[in-house]
């Protein structure tokens, strides 16, 4: 037993524990690591400490807790106002070493993957000059050390006194703290997540770390939690408002047209700055040469780009960032082609390709270039990039849109004042705004303060000399919402001379329909009116000569045609058109109208190529051809012409022009010349060939002593052929003499009646085969007043006629009668008759009727010619009254002498 006094001084386990405020284990552990001394005295041999050492201990914990205390008040006030991160890491883990006795503390803040923590701040107060570098320099991978792992979900402080032997240790925790004895105490956010790790490391041998230790270490980590959790949110608050406030001045740059360089290059700069590089570029793609070209860098440390070119096809990672659309960051190893040149010359280790797309297309590529290899790029990082390359690309865009609209504006400028034609914009009040030199120039003013003045001036008036109202001029009409096109006026020029313009005016509206100008366009047409008015003149003098050619043309005594290179005929004459049937042919290809046909023989239609128009198409010139035309009332037309080829001035062939004649008439003439000469060559070759016959034999006769009878026949039938040639002469002369008008008649009242009997008797004489009846009815004298000889002429012919061609021997009547005045003859014969065809032409001279010709009935054809002239001198008729196969009458009328 203890006695009570004896024991005073002694206090058991759990009392002096009570006192001290600790558990009985820790009074335990403090045993063991020597800080308390314990006397085993109870019956059970229960520990007893003094109390004088309990309260020497309690008064130095009390004593230690207190000083902690000032100290972590201390600490929280020195880190209460500040909000820089570092600095408040900085001074918390200063305090730390301080208050918990540790040799070393540090700041660690977990990466936004969660797969690190990165050092923020730390000190060894072995090597106070460490702290600057932090001793721990390098980021500590999570999945290195459970240690780590396990902090992450216990934020608790966890101890490790021994790293040999502690389940959470291993060998690379003793690497990277290089101590045996950690607290490891947790930072949470204010949601619980755990954002980074305050380690308390004693170096060398283990520690035997006290509840107090525990206690301030995880005092001073609350209070950084708080501080560091404050800070943090500053920082990344301040952060979000420095790139903000970046992207809004890019933005703001980009709204007010500012110059694209400058706003890249700030651009560019800031990347750099935010992204914690060492410089930047900006290159705008071209996209006709397939490159990009330097435009704007910051903080170059080596080569600079601009202006430089940079092929996209030869830069893989640059066509995947493309195909990618996003920031990548490119290692120096990785870079290929032409962007492995560039970042050689830059001298850096790898950069980040950020596109600048503009509605996905790329305009250009910003590069932040970091000259030694970074850790990866947060994602915050990589969404600014992304947001500020945007608006880059939105400042490219609209620089490239403002230099194209400056081109077309100083285009439209320069076409403006290039214009010949005035230009003039006038206000709603009709006062001019702006104007073009044309303007000035035509209307001689100097500027626009005297360009109103001008215009009065001018005196412009209506091209037939009226004055022009105000209200009628075009800008005033057009200002009424009126569009004017083309007005002639007329106005007098700067140098009093009068001139023509042409004005037109419009009023311009804006997009809402609002009416806030007038456009007035006037051109001096003074010389194209001239112009104009000598083309008239020329017009009119080419229509006049064509006129005259044409009325030559369509009354030429020659036929023309003037046919085009399709064989279309494009001009044909009156003449031409009659010759061919008198059709229009103009239009119609000739040679193969309906209405005719071309002959080039007359046997049968030819080819066109035959035909000299159609020779004169193949480029030959043809002159006096022959060819025929047969109409299609069946008349045959002979024509005579040429034929050329029309070629242009070029040596191209445009068609051809015939010329022709119709030479139809000549043509029979010259046959029926041809037949004459024949007829009469034969006709006077007959009798003479007896004469010749019958004079010889005579000859002979008389030589042999004939008797004269035999003679005498012989030489009557010589007198016979001698009276027939007389006739034939006779009758050729008469025919001559009729048609050169001197054929004198010597008219003596005679009986018709006598004559005719006479003209019987003389008929019946030359025949043996005929009988000639006379069947007179009329009973009186008929008397006439006639040239006895020329009457009796008629006669015979028509009584001669009438035997001959009644070979066959037939009757032949002749009546005589009387109707009304005139005395009427007809000879009635049974013969050949006369054919239809040329019954017309029977009273023309030379034409004999074509079932004579060539047969054995002789004349020349002039005896019905002779005789229907003759009775037509005695003022009477003689006409073919009836005829057939089986016979004809002639019908001979004469007036009666009363
Ligand atoms: P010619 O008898 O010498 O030939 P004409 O002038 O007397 O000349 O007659 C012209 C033509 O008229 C004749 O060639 C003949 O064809 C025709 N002709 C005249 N009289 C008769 C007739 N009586 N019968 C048949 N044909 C006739």
């Amino acid at each position: 037993m203890i006695a009570t006094d004896q024991h005073s001084d002694m206090l058991p386990l759990r009392e002096a524990a009570a006192l001290l405020g600790v558990h009985p284990t820790t009074l335990r552990r403090w045993e063991v690591q020597g800080r308390l001394g314990a006397q085993h005295l109870g019956p059970r041999g229960e520990r007893f400490y003094t109390r004088q050492d309990v309260l020497r201990l309690a008064q130095a914990r009390t004593e230690r807790v207190r000083e902690s205390q000032r100290a972590v008040v201390e600490v929280a006030r020195a880190i209460g106002g500040s909000l820089d991160l570092h600095a408040v890491a900085q001074t918390v883990v200063e305090e730390a070493v301080r208050v918990v006795g540790s040799n070393r503390c540090a700041i660690y803040l977990l990466n936004a993957e969660r797969t690190m923590f990165e050092p923020l701040a730390g000190i060894d107060v072995n090597d106070p000059e460490s702290a600057e570098q932090l001793f721990y320099p390098t980021p500590l991978p999570i999945d290195a050390m459970p240690l780590l792992r396990y902090a992450l979900d216990h934020p608790e402080p966890i101890v490790i006194e021994d790293a040999e032997t502690h389940p959470l240790s291993n060998p690379e925790l003793l690497r990277y703290f290089k101590t045996r004895t950690v607290i490891n105490v947790g930072l949470r956010r204010p949601d619980g997540l755990v954002f980074a790790l305050m380690p308390f490391v004693w170096t060398g041998e283990p520690h035997p770390v006290r509840d107090d230790d525990i206690f301030f270490a995880q005092s001073l980590a609350r209070l950084a939690e708080v501080a560091l959790s404050n800070a943090l949110l500053f920082t990344r608050h301040e952060q979000e408002r420095t790139r903000a406030t970046i992207i809004n001045d890019v933005v703001s740059d980009v709204n007010s047209g500012c110059n694209l360089n400058d706003t890249l290059t700030r651009a560019v700069s800031s990347l750099v700055q935010q992204l914690h590089a060492d410089e930047g570029c900006i290159w705008l793609v071209d996209s006709e040469v397939q490159c990009m070209i330097g435009a704007a860098e910051a903080q170059t440390h080596a080569a600079s780009c601009i202006g430089a070119t940079l092929s996209i096809a030869a830069s893989p990672n640059i066509t995947r960032v493309i195909a990618e659309q996003r920031p990548v960051l490119v290692s120096r190893a990785e870079a290929l082609g032409d962007e492995q040149v560039w970042l050689t010359l830059f001298d850096i280790q790898a950069a980040l390709y950020v596109p600048l797309l503009t509605q996905g297309c790329l305009v250009g590529m910003a590069f932040v270039n970091y000259v030694e290899l970074p850790a990866p790029l947060h994602a915050d990082d990589l969404h600014f990039a992304g947001l500020l390359a945007a608006q880059c690309a939105l400042a490219i865009e609209r620089a490239q849109l403002l230099e194209a609209e400056r081109a077309r504006a100083a285009e439209l400028e320069a076409v403006f004042e290039a214009m010949t034609d005035s230009v003039i914009i006038s206000d709603l009040s009709g006062r001019a705004r702006s104007y073009n030199g044309a303007s000035m120039r035509g209307i001689g003013a100097e500027d626009l303060r005297d360009l109103a003045g001008r215009i009065k001036a001018l005196n412009m008036r209506h091209p037939d000399g009226q004055p022009l109202e105000l209200a009628d001029a075009p800008t005033a009409r057009a200002l009424r919402g009126e569009v004017v096109t083309n007005m002639e006026l007329l106005c007098d020029a700067p140098d009093a001379r009068t001139q023509a313009m042409l004005c037109s005016s419009a009023p311009i509206w804006d997009a809402s329909g609002q009416m806030i100008a007038v456009v007035t366009v006037s051109r001096n047409i003074t010389d194209v009116l001239a112009e104009r008015r000598a083309r008239l003149a020329l017009a009119e003098s080419y229509r006049q000569t064509a006129a005259e050619l044409e009325a030559v043309i369509s009354q030429m005594g020659e036929g023309v045609i003037v046919v085009d290179r399709s064989g279309l005929i494009q001009l044909c004459n009156q003449y031409a058109a009659q010759l061919h049937g008198g059709a229009n042919l103009e239009g119609t290809c000739y040679g193969q109208g309906q209405d005719y046909q071309m002959y080039l023989s007359e046997s049968s239609a030819s080819e066109a190529h035959a035909l000299p128009f159609g020779r004169a198409m193949d480029g030959e010139i043809v002159t006096n051809a022959e060819w025929s035309v047969c109409r299609a009332d069946g008349s045959l037309v002979i024509l005579h012409g040429s034929a050329s080829p029309i070629v242009g001035a070029d040596g191209e062939r445009l068609g051809a022009v015939v010329v022709l004649r119709d030479v139809t008439a000549r043509r029979q003439l010259e046959d029926e010349k041809d037949q004459f000469l024949s007829i009469v060559s034969h006709e006077l070759k007959t009798p003479l060939t007896t004469i010749k016959g019958l004079s010889e034999l005579a000859r002979r006769r008389l030589s042999r002593g004939a008797s004269t009878d035999d003679v005498l026949h012989n030489l009557r039938t010589v007198a016979r052929q001698v009276k027939r040639m007389e006739h034939l002469v006779g009758d050729l002369l008469d025919s001559q003499r009729l048609k050169t008008g001197v054929l004198p008649l010597s008219l003596a009242p005679i009986d018709f009646r006598a004559v005719v009997r006479e003209a019987r008797e003389r008929a019946c004489a030359l025949t043996d085969q005929h009988t000639i009846e006379l069947v007179q009815q009329a009973v009186e004298p008929l008397p006439i007043s006639a040239d006895m000889g020329r009457i009796e002429q008629v006669l015979d012919n028509m009584l001669s006629n009438a035997i001959k061609y009644s070979p066959q021997g037939s009757a032949i009547v002749i009546e005589l009668s009387r109707e009304a005045n005139a005395a009427v003859l007809r000879v009635r014969d049974h013969g050949i008759g006369i054919p239809i065809e040329g019954r017309e032409r029977l009273f023309e001279r030379f034409y004999r009727g074509a079932n004579v010709v060539g047969n054995k009935y002789s004349g020349l054809g002039i005896g019905l010619a002779l005789s229907r002239e003759l009775a037509q001198r005695h003022d009477g008729t003689l006409v073919l009254e009836a005829t057939s196969p089986a016979g004809s009458t002639f019908k001979l009328v004469l007036p009666l002498v009363l």
